[in-house]
């Protein structure tokens, strides 16, 4: 596992590229946008000198990193020679079919082909692949960096060979895999999204105003952040297509995303990455300012 592409240079992207580079691994990150691979180097780099600031790692350490990313602005130049590949491209299923099918063309028989979907089936995913026993879901956390969890999904037909080699390199990476099976959303966002959903719904239906579900959520039950908060920080988008895929997959209504996500996602407030969400980051980043929708 020299090689890895990391295909989206997102919020997930980024974050999956700076901790293999961090760990020695030679990445190839890839985004259709130049505008996103530069705002994902610097997004790198400031996390970097964070780490520096805290005395986790020295100035070589981040030289380093930073040397061991090369980007790429076409998948033909950066999946060639690659022993892994980590799609963390935008949440949407003929986004992500679209790109395996390029992936497996690209790529050598042995490349191991993971996905770091928050809900798409993998099964549905490898089914457009030559070789559906190499697919698998490698799904890391928000920020990947910091967070110690990734959720493994074995697909239909993935192997144990390719479950045991991606198990083994997370524990590598000092993250710890947890196996799940395939079902839509899996467990960490079965679990984690009718809750951000019904937040909204309570903001949705006036029982109480942002702060106040926020403030309920982390005091009442010691999360570090309020529902609201979180979603900002997924990305509202994120939320409304891993709830959709969720509701679609179920064919049950408690997933049906809340009318007041879809008006903020067509209204493009997305949260941190576009500025205003239900929260207004245009001074901070930190949501202590509400967005004047909700003041
Ligand atoms: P994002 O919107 O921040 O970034 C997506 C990136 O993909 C963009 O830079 C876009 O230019 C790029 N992209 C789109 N199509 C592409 C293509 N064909 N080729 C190359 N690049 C392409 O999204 P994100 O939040 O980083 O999410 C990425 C994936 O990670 C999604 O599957 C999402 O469900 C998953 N995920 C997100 C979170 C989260 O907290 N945001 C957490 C876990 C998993």
């Amino acid at each position: 596992m020299k090689n890895i592409a990391v295909i989206g240079a997102g919020t997930m992207g980024n974050g999956i590229a700076h901790v293999f580079a961090q760990n020695g691994h030679h990445v190839h990150l890839i985004d259709i946008s130049q505008e996103a691979i530069d705002r994902g180097i610097s997004t790198i780099t400031r996390n970097l000198d964070r780490m520096i600031s805290k005395g986790k790692i020295d100035e070589s350490a981040k030289a380093t990193t930073l040397k061991n990313i090369i980007t790429y602005t076409e998948l033909s130049k950066g999946i060639p020679n690659t022993d892994l590949v980590v799609e963390a491209a935008t949440e949407q299923l003929n986004i992500k079919l679209g790109l395996f099918k390029e992936m497996d063309a690209l790529s050598g028989p042995g490349t191991i082909l993971a996905t770091n979907t928050s809900s798409i089936s993998i099964t549905e995913i490898a089914a457009v692949t030559e070789k559906p026993d190499k697919v698998i879901g490698m799904h890391f956390m928000n920020p990947v960096p910091i967070m110690g969890l990734v959720e493994i999904i074995r697909g239909y037909n993935t192997s144990d060979e390719t479950t045991n080699t991606i198990m083994d390199l997370s524990i590598k990476l000092g993250k710890t895999p947890t196996k799940v099976n395939d079902y839509p959303g899996f467990v960490a966002n079965r679990i984690l999204m009718p809750m951000i959903n019904e937040a909204i719904e309570t903001l949705y239906h006036g029982v109480a105003g942002v702060t106040e579900i926020d403030t309920v959520m982390k005091l009442g039950m010691a999360h570090p952040m309020g529902p609201l908060q979180l979603a900002d920080f997924i990305g509202l988008d994120v939320c409304l297509s891993i709830l959709n895929v969720m509701y679609d997959g179920f064919k049950n209504p408690k997933y049906a995303p809340c009318p007041l996500l879809a008006n903020m996602v067509m209204a493009k407030k997305l949260g941190i990455k576009s500025g205003e969400g239900f929260y207004d980051y245009s001074k901070s980043k930190k949501a202590e300012t509400v967005s004047s929708q909700f003041k």
